[in-house]
């Protein structure tokens, strides 16, 4: 690399590729940094019995960057080629009305559609239907029929894939004189085409920077942007060398480090090294998830062949109800590698798994899976089951942010606000997967903990027509920062719904041009490839909407909720640390009080009835002197197991792991059972109102305990809790009730196994 460059482009994904082609095209001095590696032919990782191996960028600059933060899991791709590299391929055009609101003065779907085109052009998009070679897999086939019987053919679409479905396993040329090879069904895209046949963005636009004179840096990452006299200051570590720190200096410098990184990286620089200082109060807000939502189907009762064919081939939107109201989601196939069928197959209902097991942390579910996956490598039913992908549009109203002491990324994300969303898309996954004549399973860290998870990552660094509202431009300037960018998913100020990428590439192809055109001062300057592009018809705008609205899913998912207050004493240091009677009296003498009230919900009741954890999720406040403030501290995505098996015939256990930030900035977990036992009274109340609670440092139930106690429900807080309980999902009367009924007979069921049937005359 140089000392200096015109322009520097920080990552190369979908902003980062067509950024640096064309600015490199438009004759500026380029020069590129990217944090993962480069993937020649057949250098993508395959090492399965190994998971440090070249998979994970943690993990000296592998494929994956995988952020489970604490309330959404993010999967972002990290190489030379950002996140084309480990994609499904699929580009769509969000539609028309979404521009409608959020997005800055000058956007428009009319406006953009040249843009698409272009980018249509570059990467060469096509449906399934296209590829003459190898015919139609299995699973698309059996997803057209299945849109066929669920009354959904309108709304069912092929959607354009960036894939070179030229002859199998033949190398030739592409138009921009690489070498790529036609598809050859494989199924292995989201793990990185190993024969160059996924149009990924280092075959084409960043070939095409390079051919340009673009000088590219790989295992380099940004660490932090300063102003300098000629702009700007771009400090990267450069793992190739060991780690140690470089710069380079640019009059402009494009972030396109992905919609989270680009973020983090810019909030270290206003808040951490206070480098660029007025960077915009906005910065972190208008984070989307996409609506990502991952669900499966197992045992259908056709073969489906899921590892044959690109991973998506299809297609079927969702989109009912006005306004606020308005739930609107596409819903894809998803192949995968046939590797991990064995892996997969953990999540089968039917299969023993991961049911029962009481999972209240992040890190227990990991282990689980690993445990239990290690046994489970052989790919048993892959055949008979499939991945689904549900994407949407969120509310986008989550937060990035670091924590102000600690200064950990975190992600906030409001489960509770995109419900309706979320419930819908449950609701198709179950149809669905009920029409391929299997059973619907879902993403066990939603199932269990409420935490989604997004492979399409967007905001934070959102466009907006003034500093108040956004923090660059409509044209991805930063605002009060002349000459910096940012050109990713980061800025896009809304879900777009559909798979983001051709939208990232598309509002990039148009940004970039406007920036070279004020540097260059040629207000008519075009990508060269503009001419050669022509309108693409985007397989959306073919489908039918009936007036109004698509059908409700036919499986209403019916969710449960109530509001539970409990109050007690503790003692910070107690030994020993289980003399929870002790620390109680302690508490009670030193005037110590713990306390939280919860809203525990059942989003999908029959599924965590039928889960023999029976796992809820609690949101709420939890109060405790000394480690909070009198306000208490919020509890998000805390963890409740209504009965869980303690070893004993007539035992069961209640669980809660709440998860809460203290006072000092440090992570602590409350951590308590209620012990449902006889303990020789028949003292049902107290068996079910006693919660034996310890709190630990750290958020993992492996945490040292800090404090001890004792906590209880109190009548007048009972008699308020069932006046809270609340059915969402359905607004008949009889189904609300019948809801209510179902959750009361495991309830008292379960009492009566405990309490009654030890007393029964054998
Ligand atoms: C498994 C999977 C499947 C997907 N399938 C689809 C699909 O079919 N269609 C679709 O539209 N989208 C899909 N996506 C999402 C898509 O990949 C992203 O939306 C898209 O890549 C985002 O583009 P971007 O330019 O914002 O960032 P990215 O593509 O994430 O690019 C960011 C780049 O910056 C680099 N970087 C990050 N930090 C630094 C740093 N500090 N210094 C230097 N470099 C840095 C990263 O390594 C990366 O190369 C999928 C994602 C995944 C994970
Ligand atoms: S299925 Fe995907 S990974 Fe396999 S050859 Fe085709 S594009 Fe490449």
């Amino acid at each position: 690399m140089k000392s200096n460059y015109d322009a520097v482009v920080i990552g190369t994904g979908f902003g980062g590729a067509v950024a640096a082609c064309r600015l490199a095209q438009a004759g500026l001095k380029v020069g590129i940094l990217e944090r993962g590696r480069r993937y020649p032919k057949g250098s993508f990782p395959r090492d399965w019995s190994n998971p440090a191996n070249g998979w994970l960028w943690s993990n000296e600059q592998g494929l994956f960057d995988l952020k489970p933060i604490n309330e959404m899991t993010i999967i972002q791709g990290a190489g030379y080629g950002g996140g084309s590299l480990i994609y499904a391929n699929v580009h769509l055009r969000a539609p028309a009305d979404l521009f409608a609101a959020g997005w800055p003065r000058g956007y428009s779907r009319a406006a953009l559609d040249p843009y698409y085109d272009l980018v249509a052009y570059m990467l060469d998009i096509k449906p399934i239907t296209a590829s003459a070679h190898l015919g139609m897999p299995p699973k698309t086939t059996a997803m057209k029929s299945v849109a066929d019987k669920l009354g959904r053919s309108a709304q069912f679409c092929y959607p354009n894939l960036a894939v070179d479905f030229g002859a199998p396993r033949q190398t030739h040329q592409n138009k921009f004189n690489v070498t790529q090879e036609g598809c050859n069904y494989c199924g292995e895209c989201d793990i990185g085409c190993n024969y160059l046949a996924k149009n990924t963005l280092d075959l084409n636009y960043l070939a095409l920077a390079e051919q340009h004179g673009a000088d590219a840096a790989i295992q380099c990452a940004v660490a932090r942007i300063e102003q300098s006299a000629n702009g700007y200051k771009v400090i990267y570590k450069d793992y190739r060398a060991g780690g140690g720190e470089y710069f380079i200096e640019a009059a402009n410098v494009f972030v396109c480090a992905g919609a989270v990184n680009s973020t983090e990286l810019l909030l270290r620089c206003r808040d951490q090294y206070k480098t660029l200082p007025n960077l915009s109060a906005q910065l972190g807000n208008g984070y989307s998830g996409n609506g990502d939502f991952l669900a499966f189907a197992f045992d259908t009762s056709q073969a489906l062949q899921p590892s044959n064919g690109p991973t998506i081939t299809t297609g079927i939107v969702y989109d009912r109800g006005q306004g606020a109201n308005r739930v609107w989601f596409i819903f894809e196939e998803g192949g995968y590698p046939k590797a991990i069928a064995g892996l997969l197959q953990l999540l089968n209902p039917a299969a023993e798994g991961l049911g029962g097991i009481a999972i209240m942390t992040k890190s227990e579910l990991e282990k689980a899976i690993r445990t239990a996956g290690a046994a489970n490598r052989a790919s048993a039913g892959v055949s008979r089951s499939m991945v689904f992908l549900a994407m949407g549009r969120d509310k986008a109203n989550g937060r990035i942010r670091l924590s102000p002491l600690t200064r950990e990324l975190s992600v906030e994300w409001d489960v509770a606000s995109n419900q309706p969303l979320y419930e819908a898309e449950t609701g198709l996954s179950y149809d669905i997967a009920s029409a391929l004549g299997g059973k619907a399973a879902f993403n066990p860290f939603w199932q269990r903990l409420h935490l989604p998870a997004s492979v399409h990552n967007l905001g934070g660094c959102t466009m907006a027509d003034d500093a108040a509202h956004g923090v660059t431009d409509a044209n991805g300037e930063v605002f009060g920062y002349r000459g910096l960018y940012v050109l990713d998913g980061g800025i896009l100020p809304a879900a777009t719904g559909v798979n983001p990428s051709h939208t990232i590439a598309a509002v990039a192809e148009r940004n970039v041009e406007a920036a070279i055109r004020r540097l260059r001062g040629d207000s008519a300057w075009r990508a060269p490839q503009a001419a050669l592009a022509r309108p693409v018809i985007d397989p959306l705008s073919q489908l039918t909407i009936p007036a109004g609205s698509t059908m409700a899913p036919t499986t209403a998912t019916i969710g449960l909720g109530f509001t539970e207050t409990m109050k007690g004493f503790f003692d910070p240091g107690h030994v020993p640390s289980d003399d929870y009677i002790g620390a109680e009296q302690a508490g009670q003498r030193n005037n110590c009080h713990v306390d939280f009230t919860l809203t525990i919900t059942f989003p999908d009741l029959d599924a965590a009835l039928a889960d023999s954890a029976h796992p809820g999720i609690a949101n709420g406040i939890v109060q405790v002197d000394g480690f909070t403030d009198s306000n208490g501290a919020p509890v998000s995505n805390g963890v409740f197991n209504l009965f869980v098996d303690a070893g004993q015939v007539n035992e069961r256990r209640m669980l809660y792991a709440l998860p809460f930030i203290g006072a000092d900035g440090k992570p602590y977990l409350l951590d308590g059972f209620k012990d449902v036992k006889d303990h020789g009274s028949f003292d049902v109340w107290a068996a079910t109102s006693t919660l034996y609670t310890v709190i630990r440092a750290g958020h993992e139930r492996t945490g040292a305990i800090v404090a001890t106690g004792i906590m209880h429900i109190l009548i007048p807080d009972f008699m308020h809790q069932l006046t809270t309980f609340q059915v969402a999902g359905t607004s008949d009367p009889v189904k609300q009730a019948a809801a209510v009924a179902r959750f009361g007979d495991l309830f008292m069921g379960t009492l009566w196994d405990v309490f009654a049937v030890p007393r029964l005359p054998h």
